[in-house]
């Protein structure tokens, strides 16, 4: 756990921020990490070698161009859209926080769709935004589309993450557009693991038709540059505009945006090792549903990892982590998911030193 903060300085700080304690993720140094939703798999050889070589030839000693336009037309090329169309951030992480602050604040109000990523709240509340919670089905963890559309009508900001995190659940394309429609505000759907969905599953073709319609993707799951912190939203040129301007200008150093320049040109290199990790995705959700006589479920997932409801599940987790150096994400404790693990999608071999560990610990129990 890092330091914490003294009481003395607490007194002198936004409340809001003084209410926060440092964040810790919690990581350690294993065998297996499968806790946080990573590329497990890394960079294909010949993509990092041209990482690499991209690398050699980058000046530190100038600022980063602020809007990565190189990156930007590439990304914009890709997915076919306008440059005016795409804004790139310090990961996604960094363009979350920037949506709430250029449309969250006092008077503002947000629209969550729970259980989900807890980044979102985390930063509404710090800039002091009202976030109304519309919880997702207990059993199914399906979003209620019915009441997100109704909380949507006074709403800033909506945020729908499909596939959901740590759920797995896809948002309906048609269910985006009515958001899209009752929202005065804008609405975001987080894509961040959008490739390993099945086809057409994005919002992406609703850009076209809806001004208010914002997507985030990130380079940091499918793409394996988690470390390099390179996010993108696509958006209408407004809101793009709008990102841009409450944004730090050097926020996407010049290193990440090389090596981002490199994987997203050669993005077709990483159709392979996305296939795998879905067609593992589907053997370790086989092999967990065989622990079902032991008290496991398992839900179905459209990202790279799983939901995994064990007993006892934050022992599971310690014991996996001392006893077999694996690393999984503990949610045992968060409303709405009690006793669930999230695993993330590993190689065939890391998926069985869980699926081995898990069920070995289980026996004893
Ligand atoms: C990982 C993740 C992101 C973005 O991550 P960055 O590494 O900051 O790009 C965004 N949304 C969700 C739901 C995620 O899980």
């Amino acid at each position: 756990m890092p330091q914490g903060i003294s009481d003395r300085f607490r007194a002198v700080m936004r409340p809001s921020a003084a209410a926060l304690e440092p964040y810790d993720p919690a990581f350690s140094q294993v065998r297996v990490n499968l806790s946080a939703n990573e590329n497990t798999y890394g960079m294909p050889a010949e993509v990092r070698a041209k990482v690499d070589e991209a690398l050699r030839g980058v000046a530190t000693n100038r600022y980063p161009q602020p809007l990565s336009p190189d990156l930007r037309a590439e990304l914009a090329a890709w997915h076919g859209v306008d440059p005016s169309q795409v804004i790139v951030g310090n990961g996604g992480d960094e363009l979350i926080f920037n949506l709430l602050l250029a449309f969250g604040g006092s008077g503002h109000i947000l629209v969550n769709c729970t259980p989900t990523f807890s980044v979102y709240r985390l930063y509404a509340e710090l800039v002091e935004t009202e976030v109304v919670d519309v919880d997702r089905d207990p059993v199914t963890y399906e979003a209620d589309a019915d009441a997100l559309v109704r909380a949507a009508a006074d709403a800033s900001l909506v945020i729908v993450t499909s596939p959901n995190n740590p759920t797995g659940n896809l948002f309906s394309v048609e269910d985006t557009a009515r958001l899209c429609e009752a929202c005065p505000g804008v609405v975001l759907l987080d894509e961040a693991y959008m490739e390993f969905a099945p086809e057409g599953s994005s919002a992406e073709p609703l850009l076209a038709k809806y001004d208010n319609l914002v997507i985030l993707h990130t380079l940091s799951k499918a793409y394996c540059l988690a470390g390099a912190r390179i996010g993108y939203l696509l958006g209408c040129p407004d809101v793009m505009a709008a990102m841009a301007a409450v944004r730090q200008p050097y926020s996407v150093n010049v290193f990440s945006q090389a090596a981002a320049l490199v994987a997203v040109r050669e993005r077709k290199t990483f159709d392979p090792t996305i296939e795998k990790i879905v067609a593992e995705r589907s053997r370790l959700s086989q092999g967990l549903q065989e622990l079902s006589g032991r008290g496991v479920t398992v839900w179905p997932s459209a990202a790279n990892f799983l939901l995994v409801r064990v007993p006892d599940a934050h022992r599971v987790r310690e014991r996996l982590r001392d006893e077999y150096s694996i690393l999984v994400r503990d949610f045992s404790s968060a409303p709405g998911l009690t006793d669930c693990l999230r695993v993330t999608v590993g190689k065939l071999e890391e998926n069985d030193a869980f699926l081995d560990a898990l069920s070995c610990l289980l026996e004893e129990v």
